[in-house]
């Protein structure tokens, strides 16, 4: 007996449940591929897979809506693989074990990948349905949307006529997306050897940051966890020399690290300085960051392999020059940040130290500008410099009939208000809207909460009224 049978919509729920049954983490979609290409043969529709997993099916307007411009929806198909630590799923091979809790689906010990499977299951229920009338509809399902939307980078799109764009990514209702910051990564590095030192072993360890969302949480203010272990390490440098033997910190390219920590030989002086500042921060970010510890051990004497103190220093410098955190608002729309950048993952290596900024920016020219500052700074400093995963801002259309259609529709359903927004944090649409001249593209979806956790749940009315909202949609385009 299938556990989500008694929710409404029925395919829909038909569909999810199928999808949370196929292991789908990003750069692991082949499977769910192969079942949406199965799909698309059973119901005779034209397809496209590509080298890299993306799927496009195409299915011809119903009679009498051969003349209408054809309609894209859109999802990506990939899910952000989090586990609860005592959860044993091994989310590669295993499907999901879905439940129903107070109207919402969730997994146990898992993400629910709700982002984005509910998108897939709702485009495949209406591809099914022979009784809804349509234009020609071209759905582009993509692969690793969160791992910086490489599969809708690598899409070929010239099979594809529509040039409105209805994008099914969003995760709260009535909320209409209409724009985004375009983005990079820049990788930078700075070379050094290492010697035998032996002095003091001190470990700095600053642990339980807030963290969160490299673009949609910048604006928070939060403590980036690098970064304060930094400050705390050039209090030492400005009274006494140093010596790094381990820098660590972040786990991912789009997330504000949480915890960083750095083992250095040095003086006595040294940590009284970074107690000073280590209390200093605690205090500056007590409001943000209430859970961050600092905690500075002295480990005795040893003898180890360091970084010598010219390099340990600028290291320190170079990292402490790095712009951080949001530079800019916008002017356009109250407040939005318009650009801003991450240090997330930091590594100290055995001949470099190497760390990855993510930048964004809803301008970009301001991006250019910033993706110049950072390069010459690191540069200046000897660094080598290297930039991956660009992709283009959309741009926010002050007038949109597409839109303004899209949201009176919704308000006249629901009898809810509907917000136009836009963010800074990158989505598909940017890309697609890059590669379709004159595209028109607006990105919805049901209430997701917790998305990309393990307590991620997906409410099943807002998925009932989303799905009739595109049907709606689908059914009255002219
Ligand atoms: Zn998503």
């Amino acid at each position: 007996m299938a556990v989500l049978s008694n929710c409404k919509p029925e395919r829909v729920f038909h569909y999810f449940e199928e999808i949370c049954g196929i292991p789908h983490p990003s750069y692991h979609e082949e499977q769910i591929s192969a079942y949406l290409v199965e799909f698309a043969k059973a119901h005779n529709l034209e397809y496209y897979q590509d080298e890299v997993y993306n799927v496009i099916m195409i299915k011809e307007a119903s009679a009498g809506m051969e003349n209408v411009e054809p309609l894209i929806l859109q999802g990506h198909m990939d899910m952000v693989a989090e586990q609860e630590p005592d959860c044993k799923k091994d989310m590669l091979k295993e499907g999901l074990d879905i439940e129903v809790v107070d109207g919402y689906v969730t997994a146990k010990g898992t993400t629910l990948g709700g982002d984005d499977g509910v998108a897939v299951a709702m485009i495949l229920a209406i591809l099914e349905d022979e009784e809804i009338k349509h234009p020609r509809l071209e759905v582009i399902i993509t692969v690793c949307e969160e791992v910086g939307m490489e599969g809708a980078t690598a899409l070929d799109v010239s099979m594809l006529k529509g040039r409105k764009l209805l994008n099914l990514d969003s995760e709260e209702e009535g909320h209409f997306l209409s724009g985004c910051a375009g983005g990079c990564r820049m990788d930078i590095s700075y070379p050094f050897k290492k010697q035998q030192i032996s002095g003091n072993l001190i470990l700095v360890d600053v642990k339980d940051c807030t963290g969160g969302h490299s673009g949609a949480e910048i604006d928070k203010g939060r403590a980036n966890a690098s970064h304060i272990a930094n400050r705390v390490l050039a209090a030492a440098v400005e009274v006494a020399d140093i010596n790094l033997v381990d820098y660590v910190g972040g786990t991912k390219d789009n997330a504000i690290p949480r915890s960083t920590s750095v083992k250095l030989v040095t003086s006595d002086e040294a940590v009284k300085a970074m107690e000073a500042e280590a209390k200093a921060i605690l205090n500056e970010y007590a409001v943000t960051d209430p859970q961050m510890k600092i905690d500075i051990v002295n480990e005795g004497n040893a003898s180890v392999a360091a970084v010598n103190t010219e390099d340990s220093k600028k290291i320190v410098q170079l990292i402490l020059a790095t712009p951080d955190g949001v530079q800019t608002m916008s002017h356009d729309i109250e407040g939005l940040v318009e650009t801003s950048l991450n240090l997330g993952i930091l590594n100290l290596n055995e001949d470099n130290i190497t760390y990855a900024c993510a930048l964004r920016s809803s301008v970009a020219t301001a991006m250019t500008s910033l993706m110049r500052r950072v390069e010459m700074i690191a540069k200046a400093f000897g660094c080598q410099v290297s930039v991956r995963g660009v992709y283009p801002a959309w741009e926010f259309k002050r007038n949109s009939d597409y839109r303004d259609e899209l949201v009176k529709m919704y308000e006249d359903m629901t009898g809810n208000k509907a917000i136009i927004e836009t963010m800074h944090a990158g989505v598909e649409c940017g890309i697609l809207a890059n590669k379709l001249q004159g595209l028109e593209a607006v990105s919805i979806g049901p209430d997701m909460l917790d998305i990309h956790t393990p307590k991620e749940r997906l409410s099943i009315a807002s998925t009932e009224r989303i799905y009739n909202f595109v049907r709606k949609v689908i059914e009255t385009r002219k």
